[in-house]
């Protein structure tokens, strides 16, 4: 494993071409919520629109072949990326909150009132209201797992949350507060004593590389393009093939059909019976190229590197707080058991005045509640700052937040 450079990294990215601003640099560190996108990406997306814009599946003239060859070609990379066992298994959505959607009505159709679907109080929203819209129309109860005191699903919990009712248990792979991973193999092991299918939602586990989702042992999989250097507007469900072909459609309409007469419709098989109308074409091939460009990291040298500045991170909020707890770090406090995101709480100053602040700084941050509500009154917190990492960050990076930081904590005093 060679030592790993960002600069060529960074400059394969149109974004960090030009300051932010006259005289201020852009230092991106909001990663967990959307990654830069490098030029082959656009290059692809753009090229796919200029030589084979088509409509894909029904047509029979070249284009539309040249168009329903290229989606299908970014459906087999996707797969190979998963490690899922056939492209198939694949099904193109709007992002992961249409994936989530998909699971929660598809999935949930199969389920009667009284089962019971094993959440944990750390998810996004996207993880969780679509389960409430079930359970509110459906009657399938809710659990949930509760958090560490580092911020991980909390798996000790397992035997106390999951019943012989429990048919399901969908948690994040990683959470996009904290940065933990979820120890999914309690997960598994826990889902398979009583029969129960396990989904996770891994939006924030696909920027750091390949997924084997086969190892992993789950039976559905939800991600988003725009968070692993993709375009915007696609993302997938990923699914076992003979759990899939039980799924009944969530959305009618075209291209999703066998047959339809007045009276009624028989549907294709999975992945085309999820994929009612027009997909994200040329977003999909986007996605197949930034999934190309990542297979050129050598994603262990990048985890070395963002481990280290993930570090300096921790470390500059450690003196910065000043061993007074003014800043408090929300997540696990070293490098084990989680991804580059670190989220912090500074006391008496609201996460939108930090970031405000650090954005004249040039220094993207999120700051809120980060679409998980329910874990942050868990922590009786209103939000939290979150510097996200990507492999285009560097030393100046970090550089620029802890020195804005350190400013802003003296405004503020
Ligand atoms: N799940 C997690 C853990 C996320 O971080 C996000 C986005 O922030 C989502 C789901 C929703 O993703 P999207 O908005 O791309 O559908």
């Amino acid at each position: 494993m060679g030592k790993f450079d960002p600069a060529p990294v960074r400059a394969q990215f149109p974004i960090f071409s030009a300051p932010l601003r006259p005289g201020v640099a852009l230092h991106y560190l909001d990663n967990a919520a959307t990654s830069q996108m490098p030029a082959v990406v656009m290059d692809a997306v753009r090229a796919h629109d200029a030589t084979r814009r088509a409509n894909v599946k029904r047509g029979v003239h070249t284009l539309a072949e040249r168009a329903t060859d290229a989606f299908e070609a970014a459906r087999a990379k996707l797969a190979r990326f998963l490690n899922a066992a056939d492209p198939d298994e694949i099904v193109f959505t709007s992002g992961a909150t249409g994936a989530l959607n998909l699971a929660a009505n598809s999935f949930g159709a199969l389920l009667k009132a009284g089962d019971e679907v094993v959440l944990s109080v750390l998810e996004h929203h996207s993880n969780l209201v679509p389960w409430q819209m079930l359970r509110d129309r459906s009657g399938v109860v809710l659990r949930f797992l509760p958090a560490t005191a580092e911020g991980h699903v909390d798996v000790g919990a397992l035997g106390r949350t999951v019943t012989q009712r429990t048919k399901l248990i969908a948690v994040t792979h990683v959470s996009n507060v904290t940065g933990a991973i979820t120890d999914v193999a309690a997960i598994t092991r826990a889902a398979r004593e009583v029969g129960a299918r396990v989904l996770l939602d891994g939006s924030q586990r696909v920027s750091h590389g390949p997924v084997d989702v086969q190892t992993l042992g789950c039976d559905l999989y939800a991600l988003s393009s725009h968070k692993m250097f993709g375009p915007n507007g696609v993302g997938a469900l990923w699914g076992k093939a003979e759990l899939l072909a039980q799924m009944p459609p969530f959305l009618g309409g075209g291209e999703m059909i066998r047959t339809v007469t007045l009276d009624r419709t028989t549907y294709a098989k999975p992945p085309h019976r999820f994929e009612a109308g027009t997909p994200p074409i040329a977003q999909a091939v986007g996605l197949g190229a930034a999934i190309d460009w990542m297979n050129t990291l050598d994603h262990g040298a990048v985890a070395t590197h963002l481990g280290a500045l993930t570090q300096r991170i921790l470390k500059g909020l450690a003196d910065l707080g000043g061993g007074n707890g003014r800043v408090r770090v929300v997540g696990p406090p070293g490098l084990h058991g989680r991804v580059p995101v670190v989220s912090f709480a500074v006391d008496g100053a609201h996460p939108h005045d930090i970031c405000q602040m650090l954005d004249a700084h040039g220094v993207a941050l999120r700051g809120g509640h980060h679409c998980a509500q329910p874990f942050m009154e868990s922590c009786g917190l209103g939000g939290t700052t979150r510097a996200s990492l990507a492999p285009y960050n560097d030393d100046g990076d970090v550089d620029a937040l802890l020195n804005g930081l350190e400013d802003a904590l003296a405004k503020l005093s």
